[in-house]
């Protein structure tokens, strides 16, 4: 099963994206997660993207249509993909439609999940993430069993740089400019699943679940 799970910032994409890979033992892939990965090594690429996430702007498509392309032909991606966070615009979105079909692969539907955008702030402002698998704990809504421990694998939690307040807010006017009409892309492709995403973490995963049949 071959899928992208969409949504603003905060709305529970990463939180969904891990569990239900696992569920459907196919492969998650976050273009956010790549880019502060190569931040992190230090590469090029890192660099490039860096002052644009810092200030909460998209980084170029040239550069996130290169790196996922890349990332789609590794061999573990043939087993079914989870995309998280691309395509956020459209010229990435026709980018995706081309690159998959040079390479024969057919999209089975997009999540989309929905979340009032008054909640984001306090999600995003409150969100922890593990320095070591980057999996997203919040400090009410989803707290690890150890202050400051991941459960997966025991790394120090963090606070994202871009979760402050002013950069939040940037992020969710770009999101409702450039992201936001690809839910009627999606959907004039009858590929979208609309998701209530201010719900319980547990149901919202049912809820998509159902949404795929499973
Ligand atoms: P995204 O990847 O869409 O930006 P995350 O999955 O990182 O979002 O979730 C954003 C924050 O909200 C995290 O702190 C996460 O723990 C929390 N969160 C995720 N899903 C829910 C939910 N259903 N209810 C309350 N908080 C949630
Ligand atoms: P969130 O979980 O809040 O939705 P992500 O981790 O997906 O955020 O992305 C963090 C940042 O990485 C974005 O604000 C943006 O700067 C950059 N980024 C990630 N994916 C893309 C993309 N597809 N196009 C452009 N920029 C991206
Ligand atoms: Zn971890």
């Amino acid at each position: 099963m071959n899928l992208l799970i969409m949504g603003p910032p905060g709305a529970g994409k990463g939180t969904q994206a891990e569990t239900l890979a696992q569920e459907l033992q196919i492969t998650n892939i976050s273009t956010g997660d790549m880019f502060r990965e190569a931040i992190r090594q230090g590469t090029e690429m890192g660099k490039k993207a860096k002052e644009y996430m810092e200030m909460g702007e998209l980084v170029p498509d040239s550069v996130v249509v290169g790196i996922t392309r890349e990332r789609l032909s590794q061999p573990d991606c043939a087993r079914g993909f989870l995309l998280d966070g691309f395509p956020r615009t459209v010229v990435q979105a026709e980018a995706l439609e081309d690159m998959l079909e040079t390479m024969g692969i057919v999209l089975d539907g997009v999540i989309n999940i929905a979340v009032p955008r008054e909640k984001l702030l306090e999600r995003l402002t409150g969100r922890r993430i593990c320095r070591n698998c980057g999996a997203s704990y919040h400090l009410r809504y989803n707290k690890p069993e150890v202050e400051n421990k991941c459960d997966a694998c025991g790394g120090e939690l963090y606070q994202r740089s871009d979760d402050n307040e002013v950069v939040v807010n940037n992020r969710l006017d770009i999101y409702e400019s450039k992201t936001e009409p690809l839910i009627d892309y999606y959907a004039s492709r009858s590929l979208l699943k609309n998701i209530n995403g201010d719900q319980d973490i547990e149901k919202v995963l049912a809820d998509i679940l159902a949404s795929l049949g499973k």
